[in-house]
């Protein structure tokens, strides 16, 4: 069998159901067979793992079908939403290695031209202005059995509707005492159509527009309208969006717009076990201080991600793997983990750390003697250059590594037992001593000078150790990040108890760790695998005098059962 067939075969075979479409619609030269789609977040928070699944999405199906993404704002909220979040939302996708060029756009943007919109309904008796308030108009909804009572205010004449709508949109009202509503149907079994509002009053002001407007557009009036302004072709959304299609295409049928009408189609969104994923439970978080804020590395915010030490890379990569489901359905943390740990092996730096020291004294090497060994900078690249590393008398090695009674198979270091010290020599300990409270404060050992690694000696052992050199090794704060919460599915809850109940308590356990000297050069944001332990990165709250790293991953999956 040819194999280069077979993988072009296979390849036409896994294409997701959103390729399949767009490729369809591009075969029957719909929207001249370009193809056009959008990221567009509310800037109410931070983003996170599950936005960077739609905008991998998004700009990614832009690229494969040379096609182009917008980035657009839907800014619809004046009181959840703000500068900053619009900030750290550029600063996000264009981390993850997206560019939307000059094409960053706005609902507000769009606000004048959404007014004429409503206008032409209001003049088409497809709008009324109701005064029931916010609670009455809930109440008269009715349910998906029972139609909904339709409003006294229902049949208002255009003209008064007209004069009525310019007031609002000039200040006469207070908020909350009128909304303009679409006029469709308050019997229809889809809740949605039951005459939505569009606008409501709200003096609040706006961080693009400031004071200019008093009414705001609802998101289900301005989405639709915005994405065919932009003139998208293919508006992807998440699942929930599916029953407020007919809504979407009803505002275009009564706006009587015929061609380049924008093709919604929907997927599930990412979940993630262990992990919360609306932004309101993150702004909760934040807000409550559980966590030390948007970026906190144990968020899974873009941001925190980022200062957990994730690449860009992983998180590409991650998106890619999980797919697109048309289903909801639960990713397991494990599978980000994994994209993680298979970027920085590949490419983070090999550093040595002890995180519990215990004092080795090499009882045959001269006193005031050092010289340095050689330690390969990432043994999986064959150009790798090598590092520097200080070995003397006295270093120190892992509390664990040592055992007074060892059991059987403990290939670590024990009286009389000999392991190999890496990048250095093999040692037997000879003796330790105990400190006041029976604690072992320091082992005696004696090396070998024919084992200097890298020589060829005959002698053979089973363990092999990481340490630092006592002299000069590097006393940094350490960050053992773990996963947030406790429970795979931290939305689920006893009665009466909300998600917080699940956090985990040992989410973050700060230490210190003495480092390799080599380590001083790394700056904030630089990675490194620290040998037998794990990946971690230097956070910016590091400082000349105290270096600062997290944990991003250990080396294993600890959680597994
Ligand atoms: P959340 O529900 O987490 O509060 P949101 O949907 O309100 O988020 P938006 O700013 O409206 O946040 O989302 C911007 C885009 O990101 C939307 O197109 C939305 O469908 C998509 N998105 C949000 N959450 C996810 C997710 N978990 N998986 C995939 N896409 C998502
Ligand atoms: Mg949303």
């Amino acid at each position: 069998m040819n194999t280069n067939e077979n993988s072009s075969e296979e390849k036409k075979v896994s294409l997701n159901f959103l390729e399949q479409i767009i490729e369809n619609d591009i075969k029957e030269n719909k929207s001249g067979g370009k193809v056009h789609t959008r990221f567009p977040p509310e800037p109410n928070g931070y983003l996170h793992i599950g936005h960077a699944k739609s905008i991998c999405l998004n700009f990614g199906l832009a690229n494969k079908y040379n096609g182009l993404c917008n980035l657009r704002f839907d800014d619809t909220n004046p009181t959840t939403e703000s500068v900053e979040y619009v900030n750290s939302i550029r600063d996000d996708v264009h981390w993850l290695g997206f560019d939307w060029e000059e094409r960053e756009y706005y609902a507000s943007d769009y606000f004048e031209k959404l007014y004429e919109y409503a206008i032409f309904l209001i003049k088409k008796g497809k709008a009324y202005v109701c005064e029931m308030t916010a609670e009455e108009i809930s109440a008269n909804r009715g349910t998906p059995q029972i139609p909904g009572k339709e409003s006294p205010w229902r049949n208002r004449s255009v003209s008064d509707n007209l004069s009525i709508f310019e007031r609002m949109r000039n200040g006469d009202f207070p908020d909350g005492t009128r909304v303009l509503r679409a006029k469709i149907d308050m019997a229809s079994p889809n809740m949605h159509m039951r005459d939505p509002v569009m606008y409501r009053i709200m003096h609040a002001h706006h961080h693009r527009t400031g004071d200019d407007w008093c009414i705001y557009p609802m998101y289900d009036w301005a989405h639709g309208q915005s994405d065919y302004m932009e003139g998208i072709t293919h508006s992807i959304c998440t699942l929930e969006f599916e029953v407020h299609r007919p809504l979407y295409d009803w505002f275009l049928d009564e706006l009587e717009i015929k061609d380049n009408r924008p093709r919604q189609i929907e997927f599930a969104r990412l979940n993630l076990t262990y992990t919360v994923m609306s932004k309101r439970k993150l702004l909760e978080l934040v807000g409550g201080a559980y966590v030390h804020g948007w970026d906190d590395p144990r968020m899974p915010t873009i941001s925190g991600l980022r200062r957990r030490g994730y690449t860009p890379a992983s998180l590409r990569n991650f998106a890619e793997r999980v797919g697109i489901a048309k289903r909801e359905n639960f990713i397991e943390v494990e599978l980000l983990e994994h994209c993680i740990r298979e970027d920085l092996n590949k490419n983070s730096p090999r550093t040595m750390a002890v995180m519990n020291p215990l004092k080795l004294i090499i009882t045959n090497y001269a006193e005031g003697e050092t010289e340095i060994l050689h330690g390969t900078l990432n043994p999986e690249d064959p150009e790798s250059s090598t590092r520097p590393i200080p070995f003397s008398r006295e270093i120190f090695i892992e509390k664990d590594d040592f055992m007074e009674n060892p059991p059987n198979k403990f290939f670590r270091l024990s009286p009389g037992s000999e392991v190999r010290l890496k990048y250095a020599y093999i040692i037997r300990c000879d003796s330790f001593k105990k400190d006041a409270n029976g604690e072992i404060s320091e082992i005696y050992c004696t090396y070998f000078p024919e084992t200097k690694s890298g020589m060829n000696s005959l002698k053979k052992v089973k363990g092999t150790l990481h340490w630092v050199n006592a002299a000069d090794c590097i006393k940094a704060e350490v960050r053992l990040y773990d996963r947030l919460f406790v429970n795979e599915y931290p939305d689920e809850t006893e009665e009466g108890k909300d998600f917080k109940h699940n956090l985990n308590p040992d989410s973050l356990v700060v230490t210190t760790a003495y480092i390799e000297p080599h380590a001083r050069s790394y700056k904030a944001g630089d990675k490194c695998q620290f040998e037998r332990t794990g990946y971690f990165c230097v956070d910016p709250d590091t400082t000349e005098s105290l270096m600062v790293f997290n944990r991003t991953v250990s080396l294993k999956d600890s959680w597994k059962k």
